[in-house]
């Protein structure tokens, strides 16, 4: 039975995160009758590095001229191996300057993301915003019907998962995912430093998984400041967790071999037991998933949310230009055709993130040895060393004309 909160919709957005909203926004902003459904977000103390493609996709958005000042630029990007083993990786350094770019990415505090998102999005006429939870989606051949908790029914074309890790909207399409847990826990806070960061980033390979300090902009009472991603065996991070922040800061200035100097702890730190995911596919029967309802990676070398906006880009590429041309949004063909796009990027970037995580928890020599090896050839040979970097920030397999700074 149709009721006072029941509406109808080119393409229903489940989920109100950072991809959710980068796709909402773009196909709004393309004139396409677009409803994100998802309750307010709760605040969040992680950080994100956006690489230049996801920068440029949301400048494109006009999301990023209102976050812009909240982001610490990212100039150089330092690895070096800090495991004790008998082959350790050389000491590698990218800069931005090699291949001609002021930056390689920015970081941000994801509640700046958030509100400069939620401001762009609460401008456009095209884009509804339902504050509640969907509990029951039912497809049938010419529309896909989202129940919502709060009472009412949402009936669109096209629904756009984006509803995180325990995505409802994949379990309606009935996709499944293969994944994995790893025996790694990432700890996460901010923090003060006594040196500057000079806008570089340091990522610590140890044997428990990277420990990466990632610069922030200044804040008040605070000149230095930087993220920590820090990957620890789950019995280490609950040690490190229950420590005070004075204790706390002196065992991460030593962990981080005193590079930015004394270290002071900021409130809010988060713990997240590492995994990775991969849904089988990507879209089903007028269901599309994207960001982290469509895969999970582990917080190594900022790879996670970049793929989210790129999903994001991309869907909505593929449903403007099915929506010009007067074709169902929702249809097969569509779909297909962005689970087609998106496959290469998502699993060859997967790989990559797996390969290197599990080649630090290994105590196998030769593939210690190979790792050493792939960063010395990285480092010491001229074209493959700007193809990676290139490559990092702008990946040939997947750059929708978002990310070429063409709007849609
Ligand atoms: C420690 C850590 C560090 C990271 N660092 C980086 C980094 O530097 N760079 C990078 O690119 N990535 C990074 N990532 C990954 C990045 O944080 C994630 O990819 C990103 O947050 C996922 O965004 P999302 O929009 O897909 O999902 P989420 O942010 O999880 O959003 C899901 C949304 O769906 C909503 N929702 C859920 N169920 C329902 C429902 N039934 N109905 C309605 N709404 C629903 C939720 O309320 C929420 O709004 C990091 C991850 C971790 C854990």
């Amino acid at each position: 039975m149709a009721s006072s909160r029941d509406s109808e919709t080119d393409v229903a957005v489940v989920g109100g995160g950072p991809a959710g909203l980068t796709a909402a926004i773009a196909l709004a902003a393309a004139g396409v009758a677009t409803c994100v459904i998802a309750p307010r977000a709760r605040p969040d103390n992680r950080t994100t590095a956006l690489l230049m493609g996801s920068v440029t996709a949301l400048a494109t958005l006009r999301v990023w001229e209102r976050c812009a000042a909240d982001a610490a630029a990212l100039r150089t990007m330092r690895i070096v191996d800090a495991t004790a083993r008998l082959l350790r990786a050389p000491e590698v350094a990218f800069s931005s300057a090699e291949i001609g770019c002021d930056a390689f990415g920015y970081n941000i505090e994801n509640r700046h993301l958030a509100v400069a998102l939620a401001a762009r999005a609460a401008e456009l006429a095209a884009l509804a915003r339902i504050d509640d939870t969907v509990q029951e989606i039912e497809v049938t051949e010419d529309r896909a019907t989202l129940r919502l908790a709060g009472g009412g029914h949402v009936r669109a074309r096209l629904v756009i998962g984006a509803d995180g890790r325990n995505s409802r909207c994949r379990e309606a399409a009935g996709i499944s995912l293969t994944s994995r847990r790893y025996p790694q826990t990432a700890l996460t806070f901010n923090l003060g430093h006594a040196r500057p960061h000079h806008d570089a980033s340091t990522e610590f390979h140890t044997e428990s998984g990277p420990f990466t300090l990632v610069p922030l902009p200044a804040a008040p009472g605070r000149a230095h400041r930087s993220s920590l991603v820090c990957v620890l065996d789950p019995a280490d991070a609950a040690r490190l967790q229950a420590f005070d922040d004075a204790a706390l800061g002196d065992e991460i200035e030593r962990r981080a071999h005193s590079i930015l100097g004394k270290v002071t702890v900021e409130p809010g730190r988060g713990v997240f037991p590492l995994e990775i995911a991969t849904a089988r596919t990507f879209a089903r029967d007028r269901i599309a998933l994207i960001g982290e309802a469509a895969h999970v990676i582990p917080p190594i070398g900022a790879q996670g949310l970049n793929l989210g906006i790129r999903d994001g880009a991309t869907i909505s590429e593929v449903v403007v230009a099915a929506h010009r041309a007067g074709d169902d949004v929702g249809a097969a063909d569509v779909t297909a055709g962005y689970d087609r796009l998106r496959r290469a990027d998502v699993t060859s970037r997967t790989i990559a993130v797996d390969l290197l995580n599990r080649s630090l928890l290994t105590d196998f020599l030769p593939v210690q040895g190979l790792r050493g090896l792939g960063l010395y050839l990285v480092d010491q040979v001229g074209p493959l060393r700007r193809a990676v970097m290139r490559e990092g920030i702008a990946p040939t397999a997947a750059t929708p004309r978002l990310m070429r700074g063409e709007t849609l």
